[in-house]
């Protein structure tokens, strides 16, 4: 039987990989975090310090590929485990500055194609539903306003150490938005068949309950 494929796209801080760990938790599909793909793929250029035009030929030496571990994925980069290593502000800026290659993106194509081919899938990212999975079961379109979204991120940053202030937080998520909105290549929109859910105003439970509901009513259940 041919697998089961969510896409969620959006913006970044809507509450997207928080939110489809929860459904997926609840549908018993395998949730996967596109980000982590192209945040890792910036890492292998940071660190490499790759100049642009060099970075077609570089990325046939990346070996990026994501595992599950317990069911949680971990992405990989060679046989590095940096799945922590790729949640900076820095890597954030850069994962948003080198998606709009469209080498990294052919790059990545394939391994998020198969990945959905293989599983019941919960994938989140920013062009699921309108390229990589056009055919995908459900799509959702996951947003909230920049404000609430750089109030949560404050939030969630305001106990760590050197932690960047509101207005630094609002104004990388707008500019995150605007380059990934305005690329050329995939840009972050949502897809015709998607179906909305702008969780402003919802929690965390109730942004799940909303999409979990959407699932079953256009999946007519879970697996
Ligand atoms: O989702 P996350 O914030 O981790 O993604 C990091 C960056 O990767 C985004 O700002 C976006 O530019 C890029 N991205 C993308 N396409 C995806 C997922 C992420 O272009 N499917």
């Amino acid at each position: 039987m041919k697998n089961i494929n969510i896409a969620i796209d959006g913006p970044a801080g809507a509450g997207k990989s928080t939110i489809a760990k929860m459904v997926s938790k609840k549908l018993g599909y395998i949730y996967v975090d596109t980000g982590a793909l192209y945040r890792t793929i910036a890492l292998f250029i940071t660190e490499n310090n790759i100049p642009d035009e060099e970075i077609e030929t570089a990325l046939e030496k990346a070996d990026v590929s994501l595992r599950f571990i317990d069911g949680a994925q971990r992405v990989f980069l060679g046989d590095r485990d940096v799945s922590d290593l790729i949640r900076t502000p820095e890597i954030s800026m850069a994962a948003s500055r080198t998606s709009a290659i469209p080498a990294v993106r052919k790059y990545l194509f394939g391994t998020q194609q198969k990945i959905a081919a293989e599983n019941n899938v919960i994938m989140d990212g920013r062009d699921i539903g309108t390229v990589v999975l056009p055919n995908a079961d459900v799509k959702i379109f996951l947003t909230a306003s920049a404000e609430e979204r750089a109030n949560r991120r404050f939030k969630e940053l305001s106990e760590k150490p050197n932690c960047p202030c509101y207005e630094e937080i609002l104004s990388d998520i707008i500019e995150r938005d605007r380059q990934d909105m305005t690329r050329e290549v995939s840009p972050l929109k949502q897809a015709e068949d998607a179906v909305l859910v702008d969780t402003t105003e919802l929690d965390l439970e109730q942004s799940a309950e909303a999409i979990v509901k959407i699932i079953t009513e256009k999946t007519g259940g879970g697996k």
